[in-house]
């Protein structure tokens, strides 16, 4: 049985298998989750992320989780938010799966999400809450190996919005 859970946390206290990172192309570290997640990590992410060189938008990469609870990092880059014409829901759902793919091929059993793109990179948190759950749903629906996807918000309008969508999954 798989489960989805909306909650209220800084989501680099959480002791998953994988924290999502929403980065920026070089993952190198910036404001936001980003700059949490390597100030909690540590240097080591820093140097792992520099090996990597870089991350197309809609795209992810993992890593260790270096001095975080969580196992691993998924790194993916979100979309920037340009008025929505310019292929914005299209490459934040391909965050959603591309972040999904890694967790089944590394056999993840957990994984933590941010609202990717609903900070800096100004989504609209509504679309971007629908599309984070629409990809949820549809990715638990087809795999063994992934069991509990959450949702961690220290934002009040991205926590309502994605509780909101919660009740619709049990009808
Ligand atoms: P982006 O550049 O993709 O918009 P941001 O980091 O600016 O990324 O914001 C993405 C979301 O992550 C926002 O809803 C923001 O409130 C949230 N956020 C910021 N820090 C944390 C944290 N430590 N834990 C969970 N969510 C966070």
């Amino acid at each position: 049985m798989s489960s989805i859970k909306v909650i209220r946390a800084d989501i680099t206290t959480l002791a998953v298998d994988a924290i999502v990172n929403a980065a920026n192309n070089s993952l190198l570290g910036g404001g936001g989750v980003d700059g949490a997640i390597h100030t909690a990590a540590g240097p080591g992410l820093l140097d792992e992320c520099r090996k990597i060189g870089g991350c197309l938008t809609g795209e992810a990469r993992i890593t260790g989780g270096h001095k975080l609870p969580a196992r691993h990092v998924i790194h993916t880059v979100g979309p920037i938010w340009r008025g929505g014409h310019n292929g914005e829901p299209e490459l934040l759902a391909s965050c959603y799966r591309q972040c999904f793919l890694l967790a089944d091929q590394n056999n993840l059993k957990s994984i933590a999400f941010p609202a990717i793109s609903c900070g800096a990179y100004g989504f609209p948190p509504n679309k971007a809450c629908k599309i984070a759950m629409a990809e949820t749903v549809a990715f638990l629906s087809k795999t063994d190996t992934l069991q509990q996807v959450i949702f961690a918000c220290i934002d009040n309008t991205v926590e309502t919005e994605l509780q909101k969508l919660l009740p619709a999954l049990s009808d």
